[in-house]
């Protein structure tokens, strides 16, 4: 390939505390980090070799208040990673309502953005509230990535999920 090298923008939304922060800091460093300022939003990028080739990843851990306008990352995103917390019910019903407005949102668009929902936490599998046969029937039902993961091991698992939004969201892009 000639030219620039492709660049893709990653958009992780969620209810607060599902993992965001620390999803992000996992991919863009491989390092689990416990605290973060849980109102700090942020933009991060990463060059990834893909095929030899040079992909520049953008990605936004985003922080949504209850009167944010969500245009900030939805203009932005070539990729959503839509987040829940698989020990805690409340924020999968979070999820369910951001694939429905992320959806009636992309519909109106030209272009074609790969979604995923995905379920932090697997860790914690003992807390566990939400069964992974939920989560794969709501991404079903919005036609999108499902995955189950947890930013707290191995850094392969959390980059599975970016590499597979990536790949989708190439093949969008450029074909
Ligand atoms: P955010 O509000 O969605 O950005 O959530 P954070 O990334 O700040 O995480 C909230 C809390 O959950 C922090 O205490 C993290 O250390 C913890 N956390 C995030 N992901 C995981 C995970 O996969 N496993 C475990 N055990 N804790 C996690
Ligand atoms: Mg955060």
């Amino acid at each position: 390939r000639n030219g620039a090298s492709p660049e893709f923008n990653i958009a992780l939304v969620g209810a607060l505390g599902v993992g965001k922060s620390a999803l992000t800091v996992k991919y863009i460093t491989r390092r689990f980090i416990m605290e973060y300022d849980p109102d700090l939003e942020g933009t991060y990028t990463k060059h990834e070799d893909w095929d030899g080739h040079d992909v520049i990843v953008h990605v936004m851990d985003t922080c949504d208040k209850e009167d944010s306008d969500h245009s900030r990352y939805l203009k932005w995103a070539d990729a959503f990673l839509i987040v829940y917390s698989i020990t805690n019910r409340q924020t999968f019903e979070v999820a369910r309502v951001y694939m429905e407005n992320i959806s009636n949102y992309l519909k109106g668009q030209e272009r074609d953005c790969p979604v995923a929902l995905v379920g932090n936490k697997i860790d914690l599998e003992r807390y566990r509230q939400v069964n992974k046969s939920e989560g794969s029937e709501l991404a079903t039902e919005y036609d999108s990535i499902f995955y189950e993961i947890t930013a707290a091991e191995e850094y392969e698992l959390v980059e599975k999920v970016f590499h597979r939004v990536i790949q989708e969201a190439h093949h969008d892009k450029y074909g």
